[in-house]
């Protein structure tokens, strides 16, 4: 059969997205030769083989594509067969990613998730649980390329069993720069409101989960800042909360463990639906449902209420005792500042506030707030564009003459 060789370019969202590694299975698929490799803001892909194979492999590529992966383009055409033995993913060259897009955060994908409560797994009750296909990204990005030394992870250098997952092209975890495992992983404690340690691990999250239950206000670290947490199926702590933060009327946002406890207290209709349970995992405004039971101090006088779901590992951990617990989550700012991210600056502006907090030691290098999402006559519109879509570009739907600045507010 007469071989042939095509060269394609690849834009998008296609780097840290577990592109690469889907592009070498695919080519194994059909034994195709050739190469993947990253160029800043496309993916070249030189793949030879027979005609079918190659029909079938430029079909398949977008639709197959890793879930988290955005494809806007593809350039085909075709070169000189130069006969490649072999598939191979080129290491990425420094100097060419300028432009490169950083992925936004990701809520934990379902796999990690079952691991983590999974007992025979080795990523049991291991908050920091990732793979190619979820967990956070743009919040530890201090510099570009997108390669692990380049981010807040490279303070968690990878341990064996974690290396093997990291550079095997045909693992889950294959590249996925905030791969990590208890051994080599950030730690989680619980610490007390003058910062001393309480207790680690797996520990310090059910004994954060009683405390909330017993009615104590948290600080929780997440991906790109703090929450301010306490228990919203009660009055006395979101009272208590609301006399700290001197907030009397603001609604707080809360988190349940699924849509359907979400269901209880909120209604739940088609977009609000899609955005609440997206792997994006915004704050998602809906209609409180006439079945409201949480407490009236959550959202004083108003008809809808604020609602995500978990995002982070420790966040799923936090329901895994008491699974139908709703938690005011807000974020950690005092009024007019920006959200803390610091663990020293949280043990100091958040004094008389939080009672306890919960910690990590992953460096958060860039903040990022929690998406708000409200569905207007059936359309989602941004209140606030961040967590999960940040720093995705926002496509416009005409030709921008000029070009324009445009700020927070
Ligand atoms: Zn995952
Ligand atoms: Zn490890």
């Amino acid at each position: 059969m007469q071989n042939e060789a095509r060269l394609l370019h690849i834009t998008g969202i296609v780097q840290g997205v577990g592109f690469r590694p889907f592009i070498y299975q695919l080519a194994k698929v059909y034994g195709l030769f050739g190469y993947v490799k990253n160029l800043g803001n496309y993916v070249e892909v030189l793949i030879e083989g027979n005609k079918e194979s190659l029909d079938k492999f430029v079909k398949e590529l977008p639709e197959k594509k890793p879930p988290l992966a955005k494809v806007k383009e593809i350039k085909t055409k075709n070169v000189h067969f130069s006969g490649y033995s072999k598939f191979i993913i080129v290491p990425s060259e420094s100097g060419v990613f300028e432009n490169s897009i950083i992925p936004p955060d990701t809520a934990i994908c379902e796999q990690c998730r079952s691991e983590i409560f999974d007992p025979s797994s080795r990523y049991f009750h291991y908050p920091f649980t990732v793979c190619t296909n979820c967990g956070p990204r743009y919040t530890t990005v201090r510099t570009l390329p997108y390669d692990r030394e380049n981010t807040t992870m490279a303070d968690f250098p990878l341990c064996p069993e974690c290396e093997i997952e990291y550079t095997d092209p045909l693992n889950r975890r294959y590249h996925a720069q905030p791969v990590c495992c208890p051994k080599c992983g950030p730690e989680i404690w619980l610490s007390d409101s003058e910062g001393n340690v309480l207790v680690k691990g797996y520990e310090a999250i059910s004994h954060a989960s009683d405390l909330l239950q017993q009615g104590s206000i948290l600080a929780v670290k997440g991906f790109g800042g703090f929450h301010i947490a306490c228990n919203a199926r009660e009055e006395e702590p979101v009272t208590e909360l609301r006399r700290r933060l001197r907030r009397p009327e603001q609604p707080f946002a809360v988190m349940a463990k699924s849509a359907v406890v979400a269901e209880t207290f909120a209604r739940l209709d088609g977009e609000g639906r899609e955005y609440l349970t997206s792997h994006r995992r915004p704050i998602t405004v809906l209609p409180r449902s006439k079945a409201f039971n949480l407490a009236e101090a959550v959202t004083p006088g108003l008809h809808n209420i604020g609602v995500m779901l978990p995002y982070t590992g420790t966040q799923n951990l936090l329901f895994d005792c008491v699974p139908d617990a709703v938690y005011v989550m807000t974020s950690a700012n005092l009024p007019g500042r920006p959200m803390v991210v610091e663990n020293k600056e949280a043990l100091e502006k958040l004094k008389g506030i939080v009672d306890y907090y919960l910690l990590h030691n992953r460096v958060i290098a860039n903040r990022n707030d929690d998406t708000v999402i409200r569905i207007v006559n059936g359309r989602a519109a941004f209140i606030r564009r961040s967590r999960g879509f940040v720093p995705e570009p926002v496509e416009l739907p005409f030709e921008l003459k000029a070009s324009i600045g445009v700020g927070a507010e």
